[in-house]
């Protein structure tokens, strides 16, 4: 099939752009490289291009024979969007608008959109079911959760079939290692402990240590960025028959932020300097989700339950390539 992924050239995109090729898919990345890395898609198409320039947009479909698309292309930092909004709505929301308009123009009929457990904002009970009240507390939650909305609506125009997938803690790198994570700034969990292993900042700091859980400190649902593009393409093939479809995707499993560091520290064989801090305005306690539906509808299945194999595999990307992408690798797509 032809896919157009948006965002493709991005952490969890390019994965997803590998992971198509793999299966015999022929995807076109479609991204203006504001966060993305040329280089993680080795000899993929890709088309430089915004998704505010909706006649681009139709112009790559048409030109590419494109007959679904998955949509990563989002900002996600949660500081930064209570920092500036007005940003986050219209990269987030407007872009999202805009795609769909390309949609309905060239009459492409699946969509496989990146969400969020921020649309929960603080749930009232763990693990999260999807059928829980949708209470963003952040304009990130917000905006993907009105992008969420968006598609609803448009789905019930019976114009579009779509997937909304909601990820708990993307981590991990594919390939083997190769495919990870290389945001700027970095604000992610596993990458920033990494970089303390590494020497490259002075220590890791803990953003809470009171918190209601056995060492006081928070628990995610960590799961591997391979485990989440699978979900993506089993999505895709249930789009053949169901116009609307809704997962949470997680372990349900949850670790605390020191037993992440732990497990870096034993991963990596490094001493590693934790200093701990105030809380981080809007952290809920404990995040897991009940992927139950996933699971069952889909028949998705992880391949990477435990914490251990997925922080190895981050650990070997950032070993291999200690500035990321900087370092000019390109990472070919097999
Ligand atoms: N965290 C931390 N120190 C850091 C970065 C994150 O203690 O330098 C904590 C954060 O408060 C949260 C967990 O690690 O409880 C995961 O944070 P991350 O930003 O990776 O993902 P989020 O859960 O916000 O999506």
């Amino acid at each position: 099939m032809n896919v157009m992924v948006c965002g493709g050239a991005g952490y969890i995109g390019s994965n997803m752009v590998a992971l198509l090729a793999r299966e015999g898919h022929s995807p076109v990345v479609y991204d203006n490289l504001s966060k993305g890395h040329r280089a993680a898609i080795g000899a993929a198409r890709l088309v430089e291009g915004d998704l505010a320039d909706c006649d681009r947009v139709v112009e790559t479909i048409t030109a590419n024979g494109v007959e679904a698309v998955m949509h990563f292309a989002a900002f996600i930092e949660v500081g930064e969007s209570v920092q500036e909004p007005l940003r986050y709505y219209h990269n987030n929301v407007c872009n999202t608008h805009s795609l769909l308009r390309a949609l309905e123009r060239t009459d492409v009929r699946k969509l496989v959109f990146s969400s969020t457990a921020a649309t929960y904002g603080m749930p009232e009970s763990v693990p999260i079911h999807e059928d829980l009240p949708k209470h963003p507390v952040n304009p990130y939650g917000e905006t993907k959760w009105a992008s969420e909305r968006m598609l609803h609506w448009q789905s019930q125009t019976g114009k579009l079939s779509y997937a909304a997938l909601r990820y708990f803690n993307a981590c991990g790198a594919g390939n083997g290692g190769r495919r990870g994570e290389d945001h700027r700034p970095e604000t992610h969990l596993i990458p920033l402990i990494i970089q303390a292993a590494l020497g490259q900042r002075p220590d890791i700091k803990i953003f809470g240590t009171d918190y209601e859980t056995p060492d006081g400190t928070c628990i995610r649902d960590y799961i591997h960025v391979e485990d989440l593009c699978r979900a993506h393409l089993l999505a895709l093939d249930h789009l053949d028959s169901e116009q609307e479809l809704i997962y949470n995707l997680g372990n349900g499993s949850g670790y605390s932020v020191r037993q992440v560091i732990d497990t870096v520290k034993r991963v990596s064989g490094k001493t590693i300097r934790v200093t701990e801090t105030e809380r981080r305005p809007g952290d809920p306690a404990v995040l897991t989700a009940d992927a139950t539906k996933a699971r069952t509808e889909l028949g998705w299945k992880t391949e990477y339950a435990a914490l251990e194999p997925i922080v190895a595999s981050a650990w070997e990307f950032h070993s291999r390539h200690p500035r990321g992408y900087g370092d000019g690798a390109e990472v070919p797509l097999a």
